[in-house]
């Protein structure tokens, strides 16, 4: 086992890895940009190295100063957290390159993985469904109007490079094809630095279904059940949940079969997410995340289980430390993405907090680097918090879902907390009945 680990991350995923580490009995290093002197995660790692500069190109995204801050400290592996360096192949290179153990998935899956049209190519050829499209990319306008003849309107067009909800537009009809083709082109050329683009159906009115999945990198597999991530703004998650309310036991089954041979079969190492679209009880593979997710803490609470500290074990040579038929659902869980922003337009509000409180009691999980007087910096994610609340069942943990929220306190900034005070009050959202464009449309109708 390591020694010690370097968190090349910051916030409340770099906390949530000291967590981890400390409970394993292994030294944490953290590094930080100037902006991140006072931070969280800085006070609370056994060591501290800065970086570089406030922006994340010059400092969270340096690959020399974080191998450096390896040397320095004699870090023996690398947790990367989630964003940021999490699924950059290239970097990984450069760590196993310096001796250095690199805590996920190999370089040559993240690269399969990270470029959507193989992903979908090799989890067809695992025997993942996947979402009807065009074969691999889609060169000019004349091929996108065959390929959307083909599969029918209304379609999507994605980069092949994307991520992040960002770069994707869809057309109803021919008549808009051209335009959004052109867009998305463009888009994913800036965004992206990669002109690539493919196109799938759209799917009406899908939810969004992933499936956690844990390879010991020797032919070893399993999942974790599901979460259903429907409620997004953007294409961006906000409320998070598991198990899905719409998926039964013997769907979770079968499909986390499938997906857990695939990854057994790839030899695939580490923390993985399979992310589908379902619809009239049929999966659609869309993309595979090659990295811990966000809302992770969902499925650590219904399974009794500690993700990162399963990713540490399978970084350093272990086997998984649970077998597939340990692995029980208990409960519901429910996960709410606090951001820095303020309503109507979710516009980014970073600031001083004045006063910060946590909520706590039975069940109640908040994971947050905040604390009082600390000032956020504008120049990262708007994320300052995940509040996770699990029940014996949805209705348990909606109701500690309110209470929770009711406790907790950030002053001196506007967050989306008031969002989910107004959804609880949903009937939808209470018994679980909303797809991928449920929350754009409440969104267009009451803020
Ligand atoms: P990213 O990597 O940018 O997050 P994804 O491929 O995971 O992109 O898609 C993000 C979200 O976009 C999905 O959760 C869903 O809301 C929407 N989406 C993607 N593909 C489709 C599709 N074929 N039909 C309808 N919605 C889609």
């Amino acid at each position: 086992m390591f020694d010690k680990i370097l968190i090349a991350n910051r916030g409340e995923i770099a906390l949530r890895v000291i967590r981890a580490c400390r409970e394993m009995g292994i030294q944490s290093v953290a590094v930080h940009s100037t902006a991140d002197a006072d931070a969280m995660h800085v006070r609370m790692a056994d060591e501290a190295v800065c970086i570089g500069p406030n922006s994340s190109t010059d400092s969270y995204l340096n690959f020399p100063a974080i191998i450096a801050a390896c040397e320095v400290t004699g870090a023996q592996a690398i947790h990367p957290g989630y964003g940021f360096l999490s699924e950059n192949a290239a970097f990984v290179q450069i760590v196993e390159d310096h001796g250095l153990t690199f805590i996920g998935p190999s370089a040559e899956h993240i690269r399969q993985m990270g470029d959507k049209i193989t992903a979908k190519e090799t989890a067809q050829r695992l025997g993942i469904p996947i979402v009807p499209g065009s074969d691999g990319g889609v060169p000019d306008v004349a091929a996108a109007k065959k390929a959307a003849a083909d599969m029918g309107y209304p379609v999507i067009i994605k980069a092949t490079a994307g991520g992040g909800g960002r770069g994707m537009k869809v057309a109803l009809n021919e008549s808009e094809l051209e335009t959004s083709f052109r867009t998305a082109r463009s888009e994913a050329k800036s965004n992206f630095g990669n002109d690539e683009v493919y196109m799938e159906k759209y799917l009406q009115k899908p939810r969004h279904i992933e499936v956690q999945v844990f390879g010991d990198g020797q032919g070893g597999g399993v999942h974790l059940g599901e979460r259903d991530c429907s409620l997004q703004r953007r294409h961006q998650k906000v409320f998070e949940e598991a198990p899905g309310p719409s998926i039964s036991a013997e769907e979770r089954a079968r499909i986390g079969g499938i997906c857990a041979n695939a990854i057994a079969e790839m030899g695939y190492k580490g923390a993985g997410t399979v992310e589908f679209l379902y619809e009239d009880g049929e999966f659609f593979f869309i993309e595979m995340n090659t990295r811990l997710q966000v809302e992770h803490p969902v499925t650590e609470a219904i399974f009794g289980q500690d993700l990162v500290r399963e990713q540490i074990l399978v970084a350093s040579g272990q086997k998984l430390s649970f077998t597939q038929d340990e692995l029980k659902v208990n409960g519901h869980a429910i996960e709410v993405r606090i951001n820095a922003e303020k309503l109507p337009n979710f516009s980014p509000c970073p600031g001083r907090i004045t006063q910060y409180h946590a909520p706590g009691g039975l069940g109640v999980r908040m994971d947050s680097a905040l604390y009082d007087g600390y000032s956020i910096p504008p120049y990262y994610d708007s994320l300052i918090g995940k509040l996770i609340v699990h029940g014996r069942d949805r209705p348990e943990a909606l109701a500690r879902l309110q209470r929770a929220l009711g406790e907790l306190i950030v002053d001196g900034i506007e967050t989306t907390v008031p969002l989910f005070n107004m959804l609880l009050q949903e009937k939808d959202v209470q018994t679980g009945d909303y797809n991928i464009h449920w929350l754009e449309k409440w969104l267009e109708a009451n803020l």
